[in-house]
C-alpha cells in the first residue's frame, strides 16, 4: 500500500486534444464510486497561469469555481457532476502554481544551496500536490492536460512517472486515451496514430496499463488485437469508446467494456458490486425525447464557444430532464442588442424565457440591461446569474425613470451607480484571485419566489464577483418593482433579487449553476424551467 493508503490513476491523452479525457477520468471515478470507493480527482494543466481565473473564457471555456473559492478548469465541473461530490482547490493544479511555489521556496532559502532544477525539484513539488490531493481517499484520479509529447506538459508526465517510485508501482495505474480515425476509402479504423502515441509515452518512461480508444463511430472488437499487439497492452485492458449520445452515458458504456473491474483488480481495490441504478435513471432522462420543449434564450457575449457557459447549459438541461421537458437553448447576442434601436422583443421572439449569465467587461452590458428591462415590463421569465442580477437591478432602476442608472463596471463616472465596487475590492480590478470567491451563506425571506425555489431560508452558494448592489438604493427597490429576497446573514449584501408580481424573475449574486447535478437539478433552475412549461 502507498504510505497513505491511496491508489493513484493517471490519465494522459494522445494523438489529439479534445478527446474527452476529462469525461473519461470523471467516468472512471463514477464507476469506482459506484463500487463503494471514496474517489477524488485532480486536473493538472500545463499553463503558466497560477489559476484559471485570468484565462479568457472564449478560448479556454468556463472558469469553474469550487466551494473553497478556487478558480479552476472546467473539467472540475465534469468531475462534480459525474461523482456528485464537491471538489476543492487541490483538484486544480496549473504549472504556474507549482513554479511559483518552487521559486518562492528558493527565495526563502528552503533549498539550502542546491541547484534548483526541473528534475527533481519541480517534479517533486508536483508530486507533493498530487499526494496532498489524494490523501484520505481510496483512489485519486489525476488527469494530465494537453497531449503527450507536448513540450509544456513534460514536467507533469515526468512527475507522474516518478510517482510510481514514491507510492509504489502496485499503487499506480496509467490510463492513456487515444484517438482512432476511420478511413472511409479503406473502410477501416486506423491504429497507427494510437501506436505512435503509446510509443511517445513509453519514450517518456511510462508504459500504459489501460488504453481507451476513442472513435467517432463504434469500432469492431477486432481492432483490439492490433492495438494490443502494437501498443503492448493486454486486450482486456483496452476499452473502445465511440462517441456517446450523451456525455452522461459514457460511464455506462465504459461499464459495459468491463474496464472498471480490470482497474479495480489491477490496483487490488476492495470493491462491492457496482450500484448504477440512479445513474441509469439519469442517462435515461438525458436521452428521452420529451413531447414538450421549452425554449430558453441565453443572452451571451461569447457566441462561438459552447464551453464558455458549460455549467449553465448543463444546469438548464438537468432542470429540464427532471421537469419532463426538452430544452432548446438559443444564443442571443448581447453585443448586437447593445446597438441603438435594436428591438429586444424581436431578438427573443420564440423564447419562453431568458437567462442572463455571468460575465465581465463592458461589451454587451447594455444589451443585457435591455433584455432585463423588457423581461420586467413584458413579464418574460428571467433567470439572472451574478452579472444577470446586477443588470436586472440596473434595468429596474432605469424602468423606474433613473435613466442614468448603471454599474460601476460600465460607467464609473455616472451619478447613479446602483451596482458598485465592493469596499474591499477597490483598486484590485486587474489582479487575479482577488474577487469574492467560493461559498458564502445567504438567508432567504419566506414567501418570496426565491423561497418557493429553495424551500429553505438558509443556503450556501458559490460566488465569483467584484461588484455588488449599492445599499444606498436598497430602500427604493420596492418602488422599482423588485425586492431583495436573499441577503448575507449580516444583511449587508444583496444575494438574491426578484421582481414583484411577475411569473418568474429571479436573480442571484452567486452562481447556482456550479451546484447543479445531472441527478439533482438546482432549485433555481428547476423553478425557472417549470415557469416556462405551458
Ligand atoms: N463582472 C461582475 C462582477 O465582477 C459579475 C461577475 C460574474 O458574473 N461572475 O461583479
Amino acid at each position: 500500500m502507498a504510505k497513505n493508503g491511496t491508489k493513484y490513476i493517471f490519465v494522459t491523452g494522445g494523438v489529439l486534444s479534445g478527446l474527452g479525457k476529462g469525461i473519461t477520468a470523471a467516468s472512471i471515478a463514477n464507476l469506482l464510486k459506484a463500487r463503494g470507493l471514496r474517489v477524488n480527482l485532480q486536473k493538472c494543466d500545463p499553463y503558466l497561469n497560477v489559476d484559471a481565473g485570468t484565462l479568457n473564457p472564449r478560448e479556454h471555456g468556463e472558469c469553474f469555481v469550487t466551494k473553497d473559492g478556487a478558480e479552476a478548469d472546467l473539467d472540475l465541473g465534469h468531475y462534480e457532476r459525474f461523482i456528485d461530490e464537491e471538489m476543492t482547490s487541490v483538484s486544480s493544479l496549473m504549472s504556474g502554481r507549482v513554479l511559483l511555489k518552487v521559486i518562492q521556496d528558493e527565495r526563502a532559502g528552503k533549498y539550502a544551496g542546491d541547484d534548483v532544477q526541473i528534475i527533481p525539484h519541480l517534479t517533486a513539488a508536483i508530486q507533493d500536490y498530487i499526494e496532498q490531493a489524494g490523501a484520505g481517499f481510496d483512489v485519486h484520479i489525476v488527469e494530465i492536460g494537453g497531449t503527450v509529447g507536448d513540450y509544456e506538459s513534460l514536467s507533469f508526465v515526468e512527475a507522474i512517472r516518478e510517482f510510481s517510485m514514491r507510492a509504489g508501482k502496485e499503487n499506480c495505474l496509467y490510463v492513456h486515451v487515444v484517438y482512432m480515425p476511420y478511413l472511409g476509402a479503406s473502410q477501416e479504423f486506423k491504429t497507427k496514430p494510437a501506436q505512435n502515441s503509446v510509443r511517445d509515452l513509453r519514450g517518456l518512461g511510462i508504459a500504459p496499463d489501460v488504453l481507451m480508444a476513442r472513435s467517432e463511430k463504434p469500432a469492431p472488437e477486432s481492432v483490439k488485437n492490433k492495438l494490443s499487439l502494437f501498443c503492448g497492452v493486454e486486450k482486456e485492458a483496452i476499452a473502445l469508446l465511440p462517441n456517446a449520445r450523451s456525455i452522461y452515458g459514457v460511464p455506462l458504456e465504459l461499464e459495459d467494456t468491463g474496464i472498471a473491474d480490470v482497474i479495480a483488480h489491477r490496483l487490488d481495490l476492495k470493491v462491492s458490486k457496482p450500484n448504477l441504478k440512479d445513474w441509469r435513471e439519469v442517462v435515461k432522462r438525458t436521452t428521452t425525447d420529451f413531447s414538450d420543449t421549452v425554449t430558453v434564450g441565453v443572452v451571451a457575449k461569447y457566441m462561438d464557444n459552447q464551453d464558455t457557459y458549460m455549467s449553465v447549459f448543463e444546469a438548464l438541461r438537468a432542470a429540464a430532464w427532471w421537469s419532463d421537458v426538452s430544452v432548446d437553448i438559443r444564443w442571443i447576442d448581447s453585443e448586437q442588442l447593445d446597438k441603438e434601436g435594436m428591438d429586444v422583443a424581436a431578438a427573443i421572439i420564440g423564447c419562453d424565457g431568458v437567462v442572463v449569465p455571468g460575465g465581465f467587461g463592458t461589451r454587451g452590458l447594455e444589451g443585457k440591461i435591455k433584455v432585463a428591462q423588457h423581461a420586467l415590463k413584458s413579464k418574460v421569465p428571467y433567470l439572472g446569474l451574478c452579472l444577470g442580477l446586477q443588470m436586472a437591478v440596473v434595468a429596474a432602476a432605469r424602468n423606474a425613470g433613473i435613466e442614468g442608472a448603471t454599474s460601476t463596471e460600465l460607467d464609473s463616472a455616472s451619478p447613479d451607480q446602483v451596482i458598485h465596487v465592493m469596499a474591499d475590492q477597490k483598486g484590485k480590478e486587474l489582479t487575479g484571485g482577488t474577487m469574492r470567491l467560493g461559498n458564502y451563506p445567504c438567508v432567504i425571506e419566506k414567501g418570496t419566489a426565491a423561497y418557493s425555489c429553495y424551500k429553505s431560508t438558509e443556503i450556501d452558494e458559490r460566488h465569483r464577483h467584484r461588484y455588488e448592489c449599492n445599499n444606498a438604493y436598497r430602500e427604493k427597490y420596492e418602488s422599482w418593482g423588485i425586492k431583495a429576497s436573499g441577503l448575507s446573514p449580516d444583511g449587508q449584501l444583496v444575494e438574491m433579487i426578484e421582481a414583484i408580481d411577475h411569473p418568474f424573475f429571479v436573480a442571484s449574486q452567486f452562481h447556482p449553476e456550479f451546484k447543479s447535478r445531472p441527478n439533482r437539478p438546482h432549485p433555481m433552475f428547476s423553478g425557472f424551467i417549470k415557469s416556462l412549461k405551458k
